[in-house]
């Protein structure tokens, strides 16, 4: 690709990771880009994951968190969950690109012979194909900075034609119009009481190494970092002094943008990319964190799932009650309930809860025991929410207890001769593919008015992102809505059920999509809110 085609405005920051890994850079980019964005600029994140994998759609939650699934279907990394809640903006598949994406699209070249008879190799090839990833997003020509975060950690051979890569855009594109930032952790020696740099430096030295000189360092921290271990990581990694940022551990992620802003280091950023230092605006961030900070209320919500002892397989839907929480003045205290564990017998754990979620999840693993929390949430008119799976397991669950299908399922996980309320659609039933073959992305959705759900969305067009293979199977549609669950959300288009309601009890919703992809800081989702707000009634009404 030619100089010309970059449009000249748009800046690229780079952000590496060294020392250890989880050490945050998903949250300090999406921090530094609100910080640009509050200032006036269009920002955009994207992720670069060393692994192998075409996407995460296929990865099991324990390896890297939830996987999180953008308007465009994009099945990707969790970080992008990060950026679309603190930017307030929609990413796509552009902004998660993994090696396996990469090495997928230099084979196709290879063999449709586009390479013409030269020998394939990492660089210039795969590093050519990930600098055109990279800029996919600036030549939109919507965007005055593209922030890229590179995963894993510098040092590690996944890592090292990533490295190459942005090394090359910086000469490519020039000095003024790139910035890299590396994050690095200074541990704390308990035993001499010290906070050492030395793997800071030698991770700089890694870099240098590779041919790159950050910008500017993030140190992530325990404790705050004296003035004179600041100059210290300065002048041994040769980074101006108002360059060295710390990130100690805060109570909220969504405090961080206020802490890199006391640094300046967004105005390090405007300064080293050439960029006029706008004024910053910051209101709506300030009040939902005041909010998040000093609720009014409480209340208690149970989230009943699979992996209750992995919060970030549930990342979104934890934030999305922060955000409806903060909307709602309250606290939410959530508690993770292992569905393994909840049978008709042992249900202490629901005790005193003033909402009921039921988590999304595939495979069988769990499902009695969401079924059985189903019902104590129904029979105890406690507000339900359920998602997706969530939803399915409530169709089952009214299906068995109230129908009186003793053997109502779905066929994910049951034989096809039952009574499969849950079911693939016909023309499905040929995919043999696990990657990518899912009913993914937003899908437009109309409600029925005066439902409960509609109340919450206060309109009767939606749209919202799906992720799944089995369907409400309408064949028992009739027989469940003449027993007093109600279909109130429907596609326009497919008429498949997206959304169920019992509207004899005081508040009881199951979803097909995933409302929790599209609730941000300042925008919480309208469905969370009227959960949390139905949680806080039933409070009131239980004291
Ligand atoms: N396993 C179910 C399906 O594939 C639900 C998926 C989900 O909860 N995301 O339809």
């Amino acid at each position: 690709m030619s100089l010309e085609n970059i449009k000249k405005e748009t800046k690229y920051i780079f952000v590496t990771g060294g020392v250890a890994s989880s050490l945050g850079k998903g949250i300090i980019s999406a921090s530094l880009a609100k910080l640009l964005q509050a200032r006036g600029y269009s920002v955009t994140i994207q992720k670069l994951d060393p692994y192998i994998n075409i996407d995460p759609g296929t990865l099991n939650p324990y390896e890297h968190g939830e996987c999180y699934v953008t308007d465009d279907g994009a099945e990707t990394d969790l970080d992008l969950g990060h950026y679309e809640r603190f930017l307030n903006i929609s990413t796509s598949q552009a902004n998660n690109v993994t090696t396996g994406r990469i090495y997928q699209r230099v084979i196709e070249r290879e063999r449709k012979g586009e390479f013409l008879g030269r020998t394939v190799q990492v660089v210039p090839h795969i590093t050519d194909e990930i600098k055109r990833r990279i800029r996919i997003l600036g030549n939109e020509g919507r965007y005055d900075i593209v922030i890229t975060e590179i995963g894993g950690t510098v040092g590690d051979i996944e890592s090292l034609p990533y490295i190459e890569a942005v090394r090359q855009l910086k000469y490519d594109i020039g000095q003024n119009n790139s910035l890299f930032i590396h994050l690095t952790l200074v541990p704390y020696m308990k035993a001499s009481g010290e906070l050492k740099t030395k793997p800071t430096q030698h991770s700089v030295k890694a870099l240098l190494e590779n041919g790159v000189q950050p910008d500017i360092l993030v140190l992530r921290s325990e404790f705050e970092l004296t003035d004179e271990v600041k100059h210290k990581v300065a002048l041994f990694c040769n980074i101006d002094r108002e360059a060295v940022i710390e990130s100690i551990d805060v109570p909220t992620i969504y405090e961080v943008p206020l802490r890199m802003l006391a640094q300046g280091l967004d105005v390090v950023a405007m300064q080293k990319l050439h960029l006029p230092i706008r004024e910053i605006n910051l209101d709506k961030w300030k009040l939902f964190l005041d909010r998040v900070k000093n609720p009014e209320t409480s209340v208690n919500i149970g989230l009943v799932g699979k992996y209750t002892e992995l919060p970030d397989a549930y990342k979104s839907i934890t934030e999305s009650f922060i955000h409806a929480g903060a909307s709602n003045k309250a606290r939410v205290n959530l508690k993770f309930i292992d569905s393994t564990k909840i049978t008709p017998e042992n249900l202490v754990e629901l005790e005193g809860l003033n909402g009921i979620l039921v988590a999304p999840g595939f495979g069988d693993r769990g499902i009695e025991g969401k079924i059985t929390a189903i019902k104590y949430a129904r029979e105890n008119n406690i507000p339900f929410l359920g998602i997706c799976l969530g939803m399915q397991c409530s169709v089952i669950e009214y299906s068995r207890n109230v129908l009186g299908l003793k053997d109502a399922t779905s066929s994910e996980f049951d034989s096809p001769s039952k009574n499969c309320v849950i079911d693939l659609m016909n023309e499905q039933k040929e995919i043999t593919n696990m990657g990518g073959t899912m009913r993914l992305g937003a899908y437009d959705c109309k409600l029925t008015k005066g439902s409960k759900i509609y109340e919450a969305y206060g309109k009767e067009e939606i749209s919202e992102r799906h992720r799944h293979r089995y369907e409400f199977n309408s064949e028992y549609r009739d027989i469940l809505e003449k027993n007093g669950m109600i279909a109130v959300g429907i596609n326009p288009n497919s008429e498949l059920v997206e959304v169920v309601e019992v509207p004899s009890h005081r508040w009881f919703v199951g979803v097909q999509y995933h409302p929790e992809y599209k609730s941000t800081a300042v925008n919480p989702h309208p469905l969370f809110v009227a959960f949390v707000k139905a949680a806080i009634e039933h409070d009131k009404d239980n004291k």
